[in-house]
């Protein structure tokens, strides 16, 4: 069954090490995740598939990895300053904040009155000084959206690789928005990361390129373990649009606490690179610009066809990490009746993303040569480079299974006294989904476990 409530979900993360509340210590801050031993590997193994997708697997897109701190400008200009807010409303009984846009039957979330405040603008960036002098000029933002460093960077990244339409620039990086109501564990926070591409196509081919990045995303979901059922496409309606979209398609995941958001895939028209660039007025612009006399670049690309410079449309498929590792983990969670009538928890994650991929155990941990072969078998097993292997040296066998069903090890080996005291050395492998163990050769397991791990 896959998990029903956000609470065992919650449970499981902290028992077991994959995500802890900020600052908990000392009270927790709000809407601030940090990850554990596992909820890192997890992270990484989604970050480096997604990254794989996009770079290596294509031809046609580049990687950047820019900074969180942002010019003034580029958030001027990207219409940020301007435009990236909620409605904001106070409920005038209980004092709590409330998106406006959340509310629902004009009554307050918490105590139920209908006393609330007229929604006033908010701003969802972060500001920061920089450097030793305080004043009202002297601040970077933190970025609320990965992507702008690539518009900004575009002349560069042109020029460094010769790139022609269609292309894009992929990057994965921390984001951080001064979310109303962060809700929904990590779901809604304040400080997360964004897989974003943008892919940069001439105009006029912009809505097919969009069909066909919202396919290519759904799939590679599918491929994370994510149920295409529990999947929607959303068309988000004209009037609903971000300030700088023609046409949005938002992905939206049955969440344990709901239909809500995963990913973004957008149609940014000229739009971003339109506002960006000098020589706006020479380049026939198909967006609403601000008039731009700061920038120095010229963000656009030279059409050898008409012997034209043009401003490419961006189509950006964005995905928040967080919200990537909770789909997956929901998918994933898994409570399974045993025959002897107790409840195994299993975490059936997908191969690539499982934070350890094997667990070596030693069936006595005190048994110096059983010890040994085990240490022997998890170093060689690192060689083969698919990823955690880790030495699980607890002393309960059967304690160890269920902790390593619990976090999606895909595979524990376990060294026994036939181990070491037959030739040649065999160990047992037990499967997470299937629980059947087989003994197979120490001199073959390398070759199995990349068939395994690499299939
Ligand atoms: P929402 O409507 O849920 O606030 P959004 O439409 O503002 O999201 P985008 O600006 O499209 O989100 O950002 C792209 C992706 O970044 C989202 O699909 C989501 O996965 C992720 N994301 C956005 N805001 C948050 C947040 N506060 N916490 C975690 N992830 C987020």
């Amino acid at each position: 069954m896959p998990a029903t409530t956000m609470e065992q979900l919650v449970s499981l993360c902290k028992r077991r090490g994959f995500i802890f509340q900020n600052a908990d210590i000392y009270g927790g801050l709000q809407g601030v995740y940090d990850f554990g031993p596992l909820g890192v590997e997890l992270k990484n193994n989604l970050k480096a598939a997604w990254w794989r997708s996009m770079i290596y697997e294509r031809d046609d897109v580049e990687g950047l990895d820019a900074s969180i701190l942002t010019h003034q400008r580029v958030l001027h200009y990207s219409g940020h300053e301007a435009t990236f807010t909620d409605p904001l409303t106070d409920c005038k009984k209980c004092k709590n904040r409330f998106r406006a846009d959340h509310i629902k039957d004009g009554k307050c979330p918490t105590c139920g009155s209908t006393e609330l405040t007229e929604p006033r603008m908010f701003n969802l960036m972060f500001k920061t000084t920089v450097g030793p002098i305080e004043n009202a000029d002297n601040f970077a933002y933190l970025r609320p959206e990965t992507a702008q460093a690539i518009f900004t960077q575009f002349r560069n990244v042109v020029d460094s690789t010769a790139r022609k339409a269609p292309f894009g620039i992929a990057q994965i990086g921390k984001t951080f928005r001064n979310e109303i109501t962060p809700r929904n564990f990590i779901f809604r926070v304040r400080e997360f990361e964004q897989m974003e591409l943008e892919f940069f196509v001439k105009p006029g081919t912009d809505m097919d390129w969009l069909e066909k990045w919202k396919d290519i995303r759904i799939n590679w979901w599918i491929e994370q373990g994510l149920n295409r059922d529990k999947i929607n496409v959303h068309r988000i309606e004209e009037s609903e649009l971000a300030h700088y979209s023609k046409a949005t398609y938002d992905l939206e995941y049955e969440f344990p606490h709901g239909l809500e958001e995963l990913e973004g895939v957008a149609n940014r028209t000229d739009y971003d690179l339109g506002n960006h660039t000098r020589y706006q007025s020479e380049l026939n612009l198909s967006s609403n610009v601000h008039e731009n006399k700061e920038s120095s670049a010229k963000l656009a690309l030279f059409d050898d066809e008409t012997k034209k410079w043009y401003v490419p449309f961006v189509v950006e498929p964005s995905a928040g990490v967080e919200r990537g590792v909770l789909a997956v983990l929901s998918e994933a969670y898994t409570e399974e009746p045993l025959p002897n009538g107790e409840i195994r928890t299993v975490l059936k994650l997908k191969k690539h993303l499982a934070p350890v991929k094997v667990a070596v155990i030693p069936l006595k941990r005190n048994h110096t040569g059983i010890v040994q072969m085990a240490q022997t078998i998890k170093k060689d097993l690192l060689k083969t480079g698919i990823g955690r292997v880790m030495l699980e040296d607890s002393g309960n066998i059967g304690k160890a299974y269920r902790r390593h069903d619990e976090i999606g090890t895909p595979l524990c080996i376990t060294v026994d006294f036939e181990s070491i005291e037959k030739e040649p050395a065999t160990v047992t492998i037990r499967n997470r989904d299937t629980m059947q163990q087989e003994r197979i050769l120490v001199s073959e397991l390398s070759t199995y476990l990349k068939n395994f791990f690499m299939s």
